[in-house]
């Protein structure tokens, strides 16, 4: 059976009077059984504090955590049944992958028979148990991480946990890890809280990602969600690139409604995000490849300069109302309409329209 992680009301505040600082302030969530879940933030937003609140190397100041119906808020690192993996590895450099991998279920005090056929098995799961025999000096980054998540998947816990673990290699091995993380997990059907600043390695991992702020959690939702549905200017911007246009409500209305906004690029029309008042000032958000070109498009602007990538090119376009805009085109040929003078347009549902 898998666990559910159920966090209600979590508090972690470091430090006294004028040096106080809440690192985690008053968190709600419930982590589903099987669920691959991020923790995604800027440095110091509180991710690193709330992942070893669940792991149990930090004491909430106010609080509580769940693995199902079992209250572990109190209970010590090693009766929680967490796997933990951390960024440096924490190998030990003179026993050899097995000795590493066996090493937790001998602390465990299972028979050395049943230790080397499940460490063995480990390995094999990340694909190493043909090195079994070499030392972590002999591994490459990405292969000594891959030991080190057979070494936190051997004990079988009911979650695991991850502190940015990829991002000590280079950006080949962290693309090859990614997805070798996502099919473990999956295949064990452990529940995982993943914790990175890294968006792309959210998208591409997650099944659902909360995006952290001073503490807070300022959304959570599956990166498709998150991406298309941002609700915050934040979340919007630090969850791939968009562009972002200040704007007047041409009228009111209730969220997922669509409606006019007032920018200096033209009157746009858009989704709302959350619901708004007639004339209040609000904030579009339009993606770069949600942007083409259309002789009918509202904006109109001139393309100022141009970064061919052969799949895609990036445009940057002054427009005629006064700012700039980030436009992708995909698969750009030599006839591309992204010369000079250019009207653009989005579609209603990819303009977003946020209240903060
Ligand atoms: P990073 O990505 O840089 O690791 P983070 O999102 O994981 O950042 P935390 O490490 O959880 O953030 O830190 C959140 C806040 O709490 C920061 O302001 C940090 O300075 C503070 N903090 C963390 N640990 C301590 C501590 N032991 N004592 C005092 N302040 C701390």
């Amino acid at each position: 059976m898998s666990t559910r992680i159920k966090i209600a009301g979590l508090t972690k505040t470091f430090g006294r009077s004028e040096n106080r600082v809440k690192a985690v302030d008053d968190i709600a969530l419930v982590i589903e059984p099987g669920e691959i879940f991020f923790l995604l933030g800027p440095s110091g937003c509180g991710k690193t504090t709330l992942l070893r609140m669940i792991a149990g190397f930090i004491e909430p100041t106010s609080g509580t955590i769940h693995f199902n119906d079992r209250d572990i808020t109190k209970l010590n690192p090693n009766k929680r049944n967490a796997g933990m993996v951390f960024q440096s590895y924490a190998l030990w450099p003179h026993m050899t992958a097995l000795e590493n991998v066996a090493f937790g279920l001998k602390v465990r005090k299972l028979p050395k028979a049943e230790r080397t056929k499940r460490a063995v098995a480990a390995l094999e799961d990340v694909q190493l148990a043909h090195l079994a025999d070499r030392k972590p000096g002999e591994f490459s980054g990405g292969q000594q991480q891959r030991v080190a998540l057979a070494r936190a998947l051997v004990i079988r816990p009911e979650v695991l946990l991850l502190d940015e673990p990829l991002s000590n290699l280079d950006a080949r091995l962290r693309n090859d890890l990614r997805d070798e993380i996502r099919r473990i997990c999956k295949s064990s059907g452990i529940t995982t809280v993943y914790v990175t600043h890294d968006q792309k390695e959210a998208l591409s991992v997650a099944d659902r990602i909360a995006v952290m702020r001073d503490g807070k959690v300022v959304q959570a939702g599956s990166p498709m969600e998150l991406y298309r549905h941002p609700t915050t200017a934040f979340a919007a911007s630090f969850l791939g690139e968009t562009n972002l246009l200040a704007g007047i409500a041409v009228s009111g209305g209730a969220t997922g409604s669509i409606m006019g906004v007032t920018t200096a690029a033209g009157i746009l029309q858009g989704t709302l995000a959350g619901d708004i008042a007639e004339g209040q000032a609000v904030r579009v958000s339009i993606r770069p490849e949600a942007l083409r070109a259309d002789s009918t498009g509202i904006i109109s602007g001139k393309v100022e300069s141009t970064t061919y990538l052969g799949d895609v090119a990036h445009h940057l376009v002054a427009t005629d109302g006064g700012g700039a805009l980030h436009v992708s085109e995909f698969a750009p040929g030599p006839r591309s309409a992204f010369q000079g003078q250019v009207r653009l347009a989005a579609k209603p549902a990819d303009v977003v329209i946020l209240a903060d």
